[in-house]
């Protein structure tokens, strides 16, 4: 029996990928030397860290007026780099979407003025928000993906100031058209890699020169390695990508990502127990959460997928249910199962439910 993990993050990374790390632990590039014990700063490493970035700017179609920056801190630490790092007026735009989002207007408090704009949702469900409401401010911050709600922006109109995104639970798992965007950030642990290693994608002349702690100055990361960055993080990473282009590339992910998302969504439709949370077209093709309706019953379900092989299927510890993450590496076998597994669920309890 296949074990499937529908954890939100870290999440499933490819099985083929790891047997090759496992097989590679011991000897990097000499017989003896792990890459866990290389340096940094060997050449060995720096091809590591070239076809990592140049694996990146393939996939994401990344110019090279961007920067790709290489950091450590997750996603929250972006939270708080990106207003210290960018701020001018002091006053800062943000797209109310959910839990995530609310983090990181949180931590921009800290240096300014935080104006909070509420998503606008059209009838065919699709979210969006209103561009003009983001005037006079150092930039306007979106999450692309809201892991948690299991919601995302299906259009991100025009505005006059930049555009900042937190793409940690869909980059590489649809398209994004980078030069939309000022700044991309995202923590590896779902779609790229391990934990321990983010990502940051930052149009260069948004770099100001500013009096900041070094390692949090943007300016310091820019085509060097700073410090010692998370170097099994960075490796594995840079074989995902390779992963991902032998599949076909981001385009390929989407397409997978919509088949299994769809096959998710479609059972939830039509069945008697279990219901999506979320409707329409701002459905997130990586986060699906749903539930029977019963906290009880959530709880069962976990119990009998767990049973099955089906891990981590339960929503985030501050809303509860139920919640299904299919990233890249989540085989669309892994979708498949899943419906399986809650029709067989909704059957037995549906007989039971006639015995009462
Ligand atoms: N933003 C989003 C959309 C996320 O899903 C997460 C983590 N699940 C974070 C930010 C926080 O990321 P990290 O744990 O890497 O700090």
């Amino acid at each position: 029996m296949s074990t499937y993990t529908y954890s939100a993050g870290p999440g499933m990374l490819p099985k083929e990928v790891m047997q090759e790390i496992q097989q590679h632990l011991l000897t990097f590039e000499y017989e003896g030397v792990s890459i866990i014990e290389t340096s940094h700063r060997s050449d060995s490493f720096q091809q590591v860290v070239d076809s990592l970035e140049a694996r990146l700017r393939r996939l994401m179609h990344i110019p090279e007026n961007y920067a790709v920056l290489w950091l450590q801190g997750g996603a929250t630490l972006q939270f708080s780099m990106i207003p210290m790092n960018l701020r001018n007026r002091n006053r800062f735009a943000y797209v109310d979407t959910g839990i995530w989002s609310k983090k990181a207007m949180e931590d921009a408090r800290h240096f300014g003025q935080v104006e909070v704009i509420h998503p606008l949702i059209d009838e065919a469900g699709g979210m969006s928000f209103e561009p003009k409401l983001a005037q006079d401010v150092d930039y306007l911050h979106v999450t692309l993906n809201n892991t948690i709600e299991g919601t995302r922006f299906t259009t991100i109109p025009e505005t006059d100031v930049p555009l900042i995104a937190d793409a940690s639970s869909n980059i590489l798992a649809e398209q994004i058209d980078v030069e939309r965007f000022g700044v991309i950030y995202a923590g590896a642990q779902k779609n790229i890699g391990p934990a321990g290693l983010t990502v940051v994608i930052i149009r260069r002349d948004l770099i100001q020169s500013m009096e900041l702690p070094s390692y949090l100055h943007y300016g310091s990361h820019v085509d060097t390695l700073f410090n010692t960055p998370s170097t099994f993080s960075m490796y594995t990473a840079e074989r995902v990508l390779k992963w991902v282009e032998d599949q076909g590339g981001v385009e390929a992910m989407e397409r997978m990502n919509r088949e299994k998302s769809d096959a998710v969504y479609s059972f939830l439709e039509h069945s008697n127990l279990f219901s999506s949370l979320v409707s329409g077209e701002r459905r997130s093709l990586t986060n699906i959460p749903f539930t029977t309706g019963d906290r009880n019953r959530d709880k069962g379900f976990q119990q009998f997928a767990l049973e099955r092989g089906l891990l981590e299927l339960g929503g985030h510890r501050s809303v509860g249910g139920l919640r299904a993450s299919l990233y890249n590496a989540m085989p669309k076998e892994g979708a498949v199962r899943l419906v399986d597994v809650m029709r067989a669920f909704e059957e037995e309890n549906h007989v039971s439910h006639q015995n009462i």
